[in-house]
């Protein structure tokens, strides 16, 4: 029988999603089901991880096999899953509340390591499931509902942390752009390495500044803007120029790139440094196909295992 190609629609959960009439998040789910049919991706092999938060809920609503982990900590159990068995697709989805407070450091550690894996970054600015409180992403001087007076603190960016954390893959997209949020899904998972993906989602309840208004007026593609634009790293040469024409554009605060800003596939990934370095065989029978045990009885000698691979 011939396997026809997926659409979107194989991908839908029946549990339909419990997000607020308007919210970005419903954008950002069309997006995923539209880049994992692009992708013709078997849900059986895709995994995707996230924490707590509205926008974590959305495994939940796609079919295939997921994690809804504690808070902050999808980047470890994702990346877990992803060594484990390298030959299953890992996403990561979460808020800014998630993947930038508490599971901030996890998110440093993976750029550095270079794993196979994508981060879908769905940024609101305020932690939506507890009632608007100001999320890592709120700029400074903004006053939400949810707060007495004005954020005295400063933002953080996501795409200048990923950047200088390691990621080589760095996007932004906005959730009301389906198809270009598609677009840029779809590059992130078909990237080798560590990729990251801000996707602007607005909080239609509790996020009464940074609206689909506010954002309309401020984004902009790279590419319409610069024709030129050419994100990717071809020779090793050109690293440094790249990283700092990404920089450049990263740190616009008055208007808002969209698109890719930086891709470099020839930093090895941890899979091919493991494998240079601890075992030739990694890929081919990693931990998650090994024997652990023959008729009964232990094959796999822990203590062993644990002493050759502490990193
Ligand atoms: Fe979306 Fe905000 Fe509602 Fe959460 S509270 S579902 S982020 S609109």
């Amino acid at each position: 029988m011939v396997q026809t190609r997926r659409t979107p629609a194989d991908y839908r959960w029946v549990r339909p999603p419990e997000w607020c009439p308007g919210c970005g998040h419903f954008g950002v789910l069309q997006a995923v089901y539209n880049a994992f049919a692009e992708l013709d991706l078997d849900p059986s092999r895709v995994v995707l991880v996230s924490g707590i938060g509205c926008s974590s809920r959305l495994p939940h609503f796609v079919k295939t096999t997921s994690v809804h982990a504690i808070h902050g900590r999808a980047i470890p159990y994702a990346m877990g899953i992803k060594l484990a068995n390298p030959s299953l697709e890992v996403v990561v989805v979460g808020g800014d509340g998630d993947l930038m407070a508490i599971g901030g450091n996890h998110l440093l550690h993976m750029g550095r390591r270079n794993i196979d894996m994508t981060v879908i970054l769905m940024d609101n600015s305020v932690y939506g499931l507890t009632r608007g409180q100001a999320g890592p992403t709120l700029p400074a001087g903004i006053k939400v509902k949810a707060i007495p007076k004005a954020n005295p603190q400063s933002e953080i960016n996501p795409l200048l942390l990923a950047l200088t954390a390691g990621f080589t893959f760095i996007a932004r997209g906005y959730s009301y752009d389906i198809k270009y949020t598609t677009k840029l899904i779809v590059e992130a998972i078909r990237h080798k390495g560590s990729a990251f993906v801000q996707i602007y989602s607005p909080c239609v309840t509790y996020n009464n500044v940074m609206t689909r208004e506010w954002y309309e007026k401020r984004i902009y593609k790279l590419e319409e803007a610069d024709p030129t634009w050419d994100p990717v790293v071809h020779d090793e040469k050109e690293v440094d120029i790249k990283i700092r024409k990404a920089l450049d554009k990263i740190v616009e605060r008055d208007r808002l790139p969209l698109g890719i800003f930086y891709k470099n596939e020839l930093v090895p990934t941890f899979e091919e440094r493991y494998e240079a370095i601890y075992d030739p065989h990694y890929r081919k029978l990693p931990p998650a196909i090994q024997p652990i045990e023959v008729d009964g009885r232990p094959v796999v000698d822990l203590e062993k295992l644990l002493a050759d691979r502490i990193l």
